[in-house]
């Protein structure tokens, strides 16, 4: 079979039903060279939506108003796009609306105390499932259940990849499909051995694409995204930017791992094992020449401007004002792998130890729970991570006039604070 091209469309690119049809004017311009692909996640802030919905069922919270606008939310883009469109022809061969919102209220009502992980991602893997259904239906394309074929673990909320099984299902399924024309699936979910959903991580459906890249050999991945490409800091927050236009695979890891949003960090290693090119491109202006990232050598690279928001600065003291050991690390980063939190920075003094993670109520009370008897635990919120990659004089001042800083750090290439 001629090799596969990739295309990979995030929330923004399917929020409303214009959005969808430019979607599809993308895929019917430039997908019909190759066989193709289609990822898709949630339609815009439809993950956010479907974890309030989680929370409140889990907590027993009436959540009747919220389930229904959003259903509503993705009736009006279907019926908007069948008006326009027409319904959609029978080999499109998605489930409709309908039975999905139906299982979806099925799944809130069996909602209760137990595994919190589990549940949510039963629950939050129905905005790939909805998006997919409307937008498959719209482009009269065939649609296909990723589930089956991504194999996880059970680690929920995170799915650790079967690699082997997930190559095995996909080589087995996709080539004879899109042989017949164009695939659509969901990005950000997978499944396990005994067919429970799992999910891949906020913002996995890029990982999603490359997973399907990896275990196809892949042309190339084209992720569409309401940007020029990769850019050297994120244009909401800083004004002028610059676009790179070549970048090698380590670099944007390194970058992505910072927290440059463009990208979810996990999405380069597949796509670099089997030297697969990867496109950031613009769905609003698609001729534009976007960022190519792939095997090369470029010299020196603007400093890029990384900004991770809603951060909690921890730090541990000894209770007996002992040394931080090896041994007492031990405990600390045991406690932190248990209660599922990611270290962005860390740093360590005589007898104090910090660490700088993303805020999430319940993981930080659980790690508090656990260090509580041989700690005494400080920690910070709202606060700000600065990753400054190839950093210089001026651009450290730039960044950090004006601002008190909690913690810094830096290395030959990288300078790292964290401030209020
Ligand atoms: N819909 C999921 C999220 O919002 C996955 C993704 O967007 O990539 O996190
Ligand atoms: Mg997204």
């Amino acid at each position: 079979m001629e090799k596969v091209q990739i295309y990979k469309f995030g929330g923004a690119s399917v929020r409303d039903a214009a959005a969808i049809q430019n979607l599809a004017s993308i895929v019917q311009r430039y997908g019909s060279e190759q066989p193709l692909l289609v990822v898709v996640s949630a339609m815009g802030k439809t993950t956010n939506a479907l974890e309030e919905l989680f929370q409140l069922a889990y907590v027993g919270q009436d959540y009747t108003a919220q389930l229904a606008r959003l259903g509503a939310f993705h009736q009006n883009i279907a019926t908007e796009l069948e008006e326009a469109n027409g319904v959609a022809p029978d080999d499109a061969v998605a489930p409709t609306l309908s039975e999905m919102l139906t299982e979806l209220a099925d799944g809130l009502a069996t909602v209760g105390p137990g595994d919190y992980d589990r549940q949510y991602d039963q629950i939050v893997s129905f905005g790939e499932l909805l998006a997919t259904s409307i937008v498959a239906r719209a482009l009269g394309v065939r649609w296909l259940d990723c589930r089956p074929l991504i194999r996880t673990d059970h680690t929920w909320r995170e799915g650790r990849l079967d690699w082997p099984t997930t190559e095995r299902n996909i080589a087995a399924t996709l080539p004879e499909l899109l042989a017949k024309g164009p695939v659509l699936t969901q990005g950000f979910l997978g499944g396990t051995a005994g067919g429970a959903t799992t999910t891949l991580g906020r913002e996995g459906s890029d990982y999603t694409a490359a997973i399907f890249a990896y275990c196809l050999r892949a042309a190339s991945v084209t992720i569409w995204k309401d940007v020029a490409g990769l850019l050297n800091a994120d244009p909401k927050i800083f004004p002028d930017t610059v676009r790179y236009a070549e970048i090698s695979y380590r670099e944007t890891i390194e970058m992505a791992y910072y927290g440059a949003s463009v990208i979810h960090p996990k999405t380069l290693k597949p796509l670099a094992d089997r030297s697969i090119p990867l496109r950031i491109k613009s769905f609003l202006d698609p001729e534009a020449e976007g960022t190519l990232v792939h095997d090369c050598q470029h010299p020196a690279l603007a400093p890029a401007f990384i900004c991770k928001t809603d951060q909690c600065l921890l730090s541990f003291e000894s209770k007996d004002f002992a040394f931080i050991s090896e041994e007492n690390l031990e405990v600390i980063f045991g406690a932190l792998a248990q209660a599922k939190l990611k270290i962005n920075v860390m740093q360590n003094s005589a007898i104090s130890f910090s660490v700088c993670t993303d805020f999430s109520e319940r993981r930080i009370s659980k790690l508090l729970d656990l260090l509580r008897e041989q700690f005494t635990l400080h920690y910070n919120t709202g606060l700000t991570l600065f990753t400054i990659k190839n950093y210089d004089a001026a651009s450290i001042t730039r960044l950090t006039a004006g601002r008190g800083l909690l913690l810094e750090q830096r290395t030959r290439s990288t300078f790292q604070f964290v401030c209020k």
